[in-house]
């Protein structure tokens, strides 16, 4: 049997005459860059999510620049996030001339652990960067008190997170900025690069609206400078398509999951295969069901002999990565991000999954681990 770590094409199918239209539309009409369709499908995220604001742009790379860039975050600020997650993290932080300060995560969440940000600010801290990585948030009411007492920015990185939620209030408002990505393996995926942020702040919103077309309100007039990061009304059309079904896909995803924790659980594996808890009062909306194995390396080749697709995210945390060399960081630094570096394994979990190929996988791994 083969079963892909993500099957787009087997969500496409389900939908194909819907989105196909609403192209077709986007051609009659030939307006492309922002217009009627950016703006309804920006609403229509907002009020999804439970912001005031919605502004697309070009990516969550950019989302999490714009936002950094709002904030008024320049070189020689630092920015706390963790070295455990995608590169784009840090490096909207980089671009800046902003210096990443890492933090370390929590074993069992992979997010950012809130006991270890303060002793990591300085006066020039302007912002920190939690990540909801796989699909559930971070401890954001303790993050938030932190950033409240000191003063500094809550950017979330929910480029993963669309639809999960932390208490009663979605990914998304629970810090100053929500970053959100429409890249196409995340839950909302576009048919390309795309992104956008959420927010409750006017003044934010502004800003952030007016950077992703040159700093400009009025045309050939510049504020600030800005750049060129728009959702394109092809993508927007598409996803706006696509938000519909949002909640049955995710819906799919943890039922996957649960179906992962009843069978692994009754295979009893022992410290095999660790699988991966959810945070209190978390809504985890599975990106990625991420496993922990002693011998990952060895479990994904086994599985990819049975046809099976797995993937590392991450297997070099951010501060032992080449680019950050100067940052002066060691092997050791972040015990917690190196040692999930090394063990983390993600498996199928795409809402369109078959029982039959979930109990494969789970059949394959089982013996995967009997061999000891
Ligand atoms: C995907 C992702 C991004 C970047 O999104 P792009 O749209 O690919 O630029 C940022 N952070 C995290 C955690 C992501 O998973």
């Amino acid at each position: 049997m083969n079963v892909p770590l993500l099957d787009l094409k087997a969500q496409y199918r389900a939908i194909k005459a819907e989105v196909m239209s609403a192209i077709e539309a986007v051609c009659d009409e030939q307006g492309f860059v922002l217009g009627p369709r950016l703006t309804a499908f920006e609403e229509a995220t907002a009020q999804y999510i439970g912001s005031r604001y919605g502004i697309g742009c070009a990516s969550g790379s950019d989302a999490l620049l714009l936002s950094l860039m709002a904030m008024g975050v320049k070189a020689g600020d630092e920015v706390i996030t963790i070295p455990f997650t995608f590169f784009a993290t840090a490096g909207a932080i980089s671009r800046l001339g902003a210096k990443p300060v890492f933090v370390d995560i929590q074993p069992d969440t992979f997010n950012i652990d809130p006991a270890l940000i303060e002793r990591a600010i300085t006066p020039r801290t302007k912002a920190i960067i939690p990540v909801h990585l796989f699909g559930q948030c971070a401890d954001m009411g303790a993050i938030n008190e932190i950033a409240k007492r000191k003063k500094i920015y809550v950017i979330e990185d929910a480029c993963q997170a669309i639809g999960a939620s932390q208490g009663n209030k979605r990914a998304g408002i629970l810090g100053d900025t929500g970053c959100f990505s429409f890249f196409p393996s995340k839950n909302l995926g576009g048919f390309g690069d795309g992104g956008l942020i959420t927010t409750n702040d006017k003044a934010l919103a502004d800003s952030m609206a007016m950077l992703r077309v040159h700093g400009s309100q009025v045309r050939y007039l510049h504020e600030a400078i800005g750049f060129n990061s728009r959702l394109d009304a092809l993508q927007a059309a598409v996803l706006q398509v696509k938000l519909k079904y949002l909640d049955q896909w995710t819906e799919g995803r943890r039922r996957n999951a649960e179906r992962y924790q009843q069978l692994f659980t009754k295979a009893n594996l022992g410290k095999c295969v660790t699988l991966p808890p959810t945070g209190i009062g978390n809504f985890h909306v599975y990106n990625q069901y991420t496993v922990r194995a002693k011998k990952r390396d060895e479990l994904r080749a086994f599985l990819k002999d049975k046809g099976i697709g797995s993937e590392v995210y991450y297997p070099l945390p951010m501060h032992l990565q080449h680019c950050y060399r100067d940052l002066g960081y060691q092997k050791g630094a972040f015990p917690i991000s190196e040692k999930a570096a090394d063990e983390v394994l993600s498996l199928p979990i795409y809402p369109e999954l078959t029982e039959l190929q979930l109990l494969y996988v789970v059949e394959v791994i089982e013996s995967f681990c009997k061999l000891g």
